[in-house]
Formats: C-alpha cells, sequence, structure tokens
C-alpha cells in the first residue's frame, strides 16, 4: 500500500542545509497498525506530512497504492488527500459552535445532504457516539471529541488513517479508550492505521515500531507481547 523507497527531505535555512529525513525506505501493508515514534526532532512530522501528501521529499520515491506521489503537482496530491487519506489530530480541531455530526459531516460538504448525513451518523455509529451526534464539542470529554475527529476522519471511507499524537492532550483512560477505537477499526475494518506517539505505552498498542532518530529509521520491529521472561509472541500471534 506505501512504498517508500529512499526518501530524503532537505530544508534551506539560508546557507545552511537541514537534513530532516535521510535516505529512509518504509513499506506498509494494507491492515496494518504501526506506530512511527522518536524523539523530538527526529523526524515524525517530516515524515507523517509526506506520507499524507501535504510535503513532498526532496529525493527518492513515495508510491500510494500504486501511484507515484512524488511526482504529482498540487493539485493531484490535493485529490490524493481528500480520496485516500484520514487525518486525526492531537488537538481533534473540531469546530465548537458545531454538533458532532456537522463536524462530522464537514468533508462531505460538495455531497448531497441527505447522503452526507447518514454517512456522517455511520462514521460516529464507528467510533461508537451515535448517541452524541447533537452535542457540542463543549459537552463532550475529550476522548469523545478526539472520536468525533476519528469519524470525520473516517467518513469519506480513506484507505489509511494518519494520526499525529492522537492520545497527546489525554488521561490515561481517554487514551486507551481512543487506542481501543483505532485498534477495532484496524482489526474489523481492515484499515490500516499510523500514529506518531513518543508514548511507549501507546506504541504498544500497535503492531508495529517504526523508531527515527536524527532523520534516519534506527529501529523497525513488530511489538512482541512478552508472556514469560525470555519469551514472547507477536501480536500476530508469531512465535518470535
Ligand atoms: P519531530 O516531528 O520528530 O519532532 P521534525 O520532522 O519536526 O521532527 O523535524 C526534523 C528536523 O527537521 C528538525 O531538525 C527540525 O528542526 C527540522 N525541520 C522541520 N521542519 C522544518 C522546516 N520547515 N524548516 C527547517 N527545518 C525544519
Amino acid at each position: 500500500m506505501i512504498d517508500i523507497h529512499d526518501i530524503s527531505k532537505i530544508y534551506q535555512m539560508g546557507s545552511v542545509e537541514v537534513a530532516a529525513l535521510q535516505n529512509v525506505s518504509l513499506t506498509v501493508s494494507q491492515g496494518e497498525m504501526l506506530a512511527i515514534m522518536g524523539p523530538s526532532g527526529s523526524g515524525k512530522s517530516t515524515m507523517m506530512n509526506i506520507l499524507g501528501c501535504l510535503d513532498v521529499a526532496t529525493s527518492g520515491q513515495y508510491v500510494l497504492e500504486g501511484e507515484d506521489v512524488g511526482q504529482m503537482n498540487d493539485n493531484q496530491l490535493a485529490e490524493i488527500r481528500h480520496n485516500k487519506i484520514g487525518f486525526v489530530f492531537q488537538t481533534y480541531n473540531l469546530l465548537p459552535r458545531a454538533t458532532a455530526l456537522s463536524n462530522v459531516e464537514m468533508p462531505l460538504m460538495y455531497g448531497d445532504g441527505h447522503n452526507r448525513r447518514n454517512r456522517a451518523m455511520e462514521a460516529l455509529y464507528k467510533v461508537g457516539l451515535h448517541n452524541r451526534a447533537l452535542h457540542r464539542p463543549v459537552e463532550l470529554s475529550g476522548g469523545e471529541q478526539q472520536r468525533v475527529g476519528i469519524a470525520r476522519a473516517l467518513v469519506k471511507n480513506p484507505s489509511i488513517l494518519l494520526a499525529d499524537e492522537p492520545t497527546g492532550n489525554l488521561d490515561s483512560k481517554s487514551s486507551d479508550e481512543i487506542l481501543t477505537v483505532l485498534q477495532r477499526l484496524n482489526r474489523d475494518e481492515g484499515l490500516t492505521v499510523l500514529l506518531v506517539t513518543h508514548e511507549a505505552n501507546v506504541g504498544q498498542h500497535t503492531d508495529r515500531i517504526v523508531s527515527f532518530r536524527d532523520g534516519h529509521v534506527v529501529n523497525d520491529a513488530p511489538v512482541t507481547i512478552p508472556l514469560t521472561a525470555g519469551a514472547g509472541i507477536s501480536s500476530n500471534g508469531v512465535d518470535l
């Protein structure tokens, strides 16, 4: 689904070049759930921006569902973002005066009204918030607001969900709630989920952790669930 080969991203800061990503390769199959981790400044946001077609690499190749994204112009990139990618943000980015339902409908603005409403309700149902459809963000908990954010990302049936620190503003109970929703969407709906996090326990809820440092991938490994000391199975049940 995602095939990134040898990409680099160089920012020019006056006469100085900053290499935010250097020779990164990454392959993600449909239906995977993975975490991108690493310290501040390691290139996580740059990677997410490229994955989400918000930015393009300086060199290297990015093929998304068979399409060479690196060769596209701004309009084509916008089209890909619109049709294939759902974004979830740390701060939810909901419109405060609009209901949960209206917030979720927003990406369908140009569709017909009736169908729009049904699709938004369906997305709210998928995150278990259909019974809060007419609440405004201020009437919802942080975890519920983030579930609205996820429903809004889902409403156009994207192939990939990109979540940037989706639990960064939440307490541990709400954080678990969000991770459970994302895991369920991944396992039951086959949605490919990539999330950025700096919290190790969040990464443990995924199937695979890709670690960045200084613009390089320094580790890429399945998440293991320890059984007894020294033994483990990967989360997809394969003996390690
Ligand atoms: P992270 O998300 O892991 O904190 P970033 O991808 O934001 O890391 O940044 C990686 C490196 O690239 C850092 O050294 C950062 O200062 C630099 N960088 C990021 N964005 C820009 C930019 N727009 N212009 C110049 N340098 C940037």
